[in-house]
């Protein structure tokens, strides 16, 4: 994989992605010991090109590339020349003289770290595009899943809320496809994208039949940035039909974990009373999100063997 994007999990097969699970299985490891630190990508230059915001994703990458010894640059868009109109592609190429070994791409628009992949020589790793993908979500997910459950294969996945406009919606759908899981997902009709049955899901407006023997339940947040006003019901209605609570989740298996990428809205996709349900699922997505990043900055971003051996 080394000098490959990552653009998405559409293009990975399915031994790429359990060597990259296999691969953060040892990575956490690091996370445990004293010193969190070992020396692999020492001399190696990654760079965090944020254009939206975030805080888990970001900083998670920053953590994983210091980890691994690297020289990690967060690039600020508000501080650069692009509040002086300097083109996204100009600021890549410029970045580009730089000679980093990475760079970690995020953007409200789908498709931009495909078009900076295009005119840069390193590695670029889509950090979430738009409402395309965000495959390390989607990776540190299927990691969550496996620890949780043993295997992928053969579970039920569903997926629930603002699917239309959720990258993590998709790249979860082709990871779990991927390893063998049934993916339901679960919405109001208007955040149902149309022809999504032909990414392999079963989609339904009734949450308790997508509930119906689910493994997993992994609920989405309103991507209220990216409404385009007409979509959502209200607040109340979507909580009262589509929002997680115990009483809902009583229709999925009794051993279901509940998963949420971040940042969670209480009391809207995922209900108060479900504030003890093993919440340390989701804050072991956020530490697995950790060792996912070191495992895709290694396997894409490390050094080839020859080039190590020196
Ligand atoms: N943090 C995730 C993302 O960037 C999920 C979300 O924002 O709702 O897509």
């Amino acid at each position: 994989m080394i000098g490959r994007d990552l653009l998405g999990i559409e293009r990975l097969e399915r031994a790429e992605i359990e060597r990259i699970l296999d691969t953060a299985e040892h990575m956490r490891e690091i996370g445990t010991r004293e010193v969190k630190k070992v020396p692999t990508l020492r001399g190696r230059t990654i760079v965090n090109l944020f254009f939206e915001s975030s805080t888990r994703t970001r900083a998670s990458f920053e953590i994983a590339g210091k980890r691994l010894s690297a020289d990690v640059i967060n690039f600020s868009p508000s501080t650069s020349s692009l509040k002086k109109a300097e083109s996204i592609l100009d600021t890549a190429r410029t970045l580009d003289a730089m000679d980093p070994d990475a760079v970690v791409v995020r953007h409200a628009e789908a498709g931009v770290p495909q078009r900076i992949a295009d005119v840069l020589a390193a590695p670029v790793i889509n950090a979430g595009d738009g409402a395309h993908e965000h495959p390390t979500q989607a990776l540190l997910d299927l990691l969550t899943v496996r620890q949780e459950k043993g295997c992928i294969d053969g579970l039920t996945v569903t997926i629930v809320g603002d699917i239309l406009h959720s990258r993590v919606a998709r790249s979860n759908i082709y990871a779990f496809r991927k390893l063998g899981a049934e993916v339901r997902i679960a919405a109001p009709p208007p955040m149902i994208p149309c022809a999504i049955e032909a990414l392999g899901v079963k989609a339904y407006t009734s949450l308790r039949e997508a509930l119906e023997g689910a493994d997993v339940v992994m609920a989405l947040r309103i991507q209220n940035e990216r409404l385009a006003g007409a979509y959502f019901p209200s607040t109340r209605e979507y909580s009262a039909t589509f929002g997680i609570d115990r009483a809902k989740l009583r229709f999925a298996k009794d051993d279901a974990i509940v998963m949420h990428p971040g940042p969670v809205n209480r009391g809207v996709e995922l209900a108060h009373d479900l504030a003890d349900h093993r919440p340390g699922v989701i804050l072991d997505q956020v530490r697995n999100g950790v060792a996912i990043r070191m495992a895709v900055l290694y396997l894409f971003a490390g050094r080839q063997p020859a080039e190590a051996a020196r």
